[in-house]
C-alpha cells in the first residue's frame, strides 16, 4: 500500500493517506506531550514501541471479537489501518481513582472504584477536551443514541480483556481512554492503546508504569513502556 499525502499531524502521530480510500496509514512520532500540549519532549524509541504495543494489544482485542482498525503493521513506526470517521469523543474507564477524577472530585489517588467509572470527553484541544455527558453528545449530534450504547458496551468489554491481561502480567490497569470511528456503519475502535493513553501500576509495588512518568517528570519513561511491553511477551527488537 502506497503512502500519499498527510491526512492529518496530531500530538504524537500522523495520519496518511493510502492508494486505497478505505486505508491509511498511522506514523507513531516520538513526541510526547501532556498538558494540552504544554509539555513536549522527544523520547528515543517511543513511536516504535507505541506502535508495536498497539498491534499486540489491537490483535488480542480482535482475538476477543472486539472489532478495531487495526490492519497489519508496516514497519517499526507505522501501521496500516482501515480509515474511520471518527467520533469527536473519548470514553474513559477507571478502576482505580488517579488524574483529573482526583482533582475534580476530590478522591485520593489509589481508591478502588468498584464498580469502574465510565466517563466521556469532547475531543477538542482549544477547550481543553471537557467532560460531556450522554445528552450533550445527543443534543450537539457527536453521536446517535446507538454509537453511544455501543461505545459503552465495547469499552467495559476491552476492560474485561485487559484487566485480566495486565493483572496477569502483575500489573493494574488503572484506566485508559479509547476512541471510536465509523467503518462501512460499524463502529470500530480507532487511534491507540499504549501506555501514552491509559495508567498502568505495578501490582505489588503501584510503581507507575505509564505516560504519569512523563506528566510527573519521573524519567524513564520509554524503559517503563518497553517494560511493560516485555512482562506482556511484546518484542521490541
Ligand atoms: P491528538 O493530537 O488528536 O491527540 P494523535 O497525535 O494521536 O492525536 O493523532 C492521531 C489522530 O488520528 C487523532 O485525531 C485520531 O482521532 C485520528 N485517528 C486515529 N485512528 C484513526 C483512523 N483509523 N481513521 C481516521 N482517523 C484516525
Ligand atoms: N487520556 C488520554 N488522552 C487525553 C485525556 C486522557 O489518553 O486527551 C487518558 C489518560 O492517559 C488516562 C485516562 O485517559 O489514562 C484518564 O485521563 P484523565 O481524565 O485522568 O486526565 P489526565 O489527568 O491524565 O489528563
Amino acid at each position: 500500500m502506497e503512502k500519499k499525502a498527510e491526512l492529518c499531524r496530531g500530538k504524537a502521530k500522523s495520519v496518511y493517506f493510502t492508494d486505497d480510500d478505505d486505508y491509511l496509514i498511522i506514523e507513531f512520532r516520538n513526541d510526547t506531550s501532556a498538558f494540552d500540549g504544554e509539555k513536549i519532549e522527544q523520547l528515543d524509541r517511543k513511536g516504535m514501541v507505541n506502535n508495536k504495543f498497539t498491534a499486540f494489544i489491537m490483535d488480542k482485542l480482535e482475538d476477543a471479537g472486539v472489532k478495531t482498525h487495526h490492519v497489519k503493521l508496516l514497519s517499526d513506526e507505522e501501521a496500516l489501518v482501515r480509515k474511520l470517521d471518527m467520533l469527536p469523543i473519548e470514553c474513559v474507564v477507571r478502576n482505580i481513582a488517579a488524574g483529573s477524577l482526583c482533582k475534580r472530585l476530590g478522591v485520593e489517588e489509589g481508591v478502588d472504584l468498584n464498580p469502574p467509572t465510565f466517563e466521556f470527553f469532547l475531543k477538542n484541544d482549544a477547550l481543553h477536551d471537557p467532560m460531556i455527558n450522554e445528552y450533550h453528545i445527543r443534543s450537539f449530534g457527536w453521536a446517535t443514541d446507538e454509537d453511544i450504547k455501543e461505545m459503552k458496551k465495547l469499552t467495559f468489554q476491552v476492560n474485561d480483556v485487559l484487566k485480566k491481561m495486565f493483572a496477569d502480567a502483575g500489573m493494574l490497569l488503572v484506566d485508559y481512554k479509547l476512541e471510536f470511528g465509523r467503518f462501512k456503519g460499524e463502529l470500530l475502535l480507532g487511534d491507540e492503546f499504549s501506555p501514552d493513553g491509559c495508567r498502568l501500576w505495578d501490582v505489588e509495588t503501584r510503581e507507575k508504569l505509564d505516560k504519569d512518568r512523563f506528566r510527573q517528570g519521573l524519567g524513564g519513561v520509554v524503559e517503563a513502556y518497553e517494560e511493560v511491553g516485555k512482562r506482556l511477551g511484546i518484542s521490541f527488537d
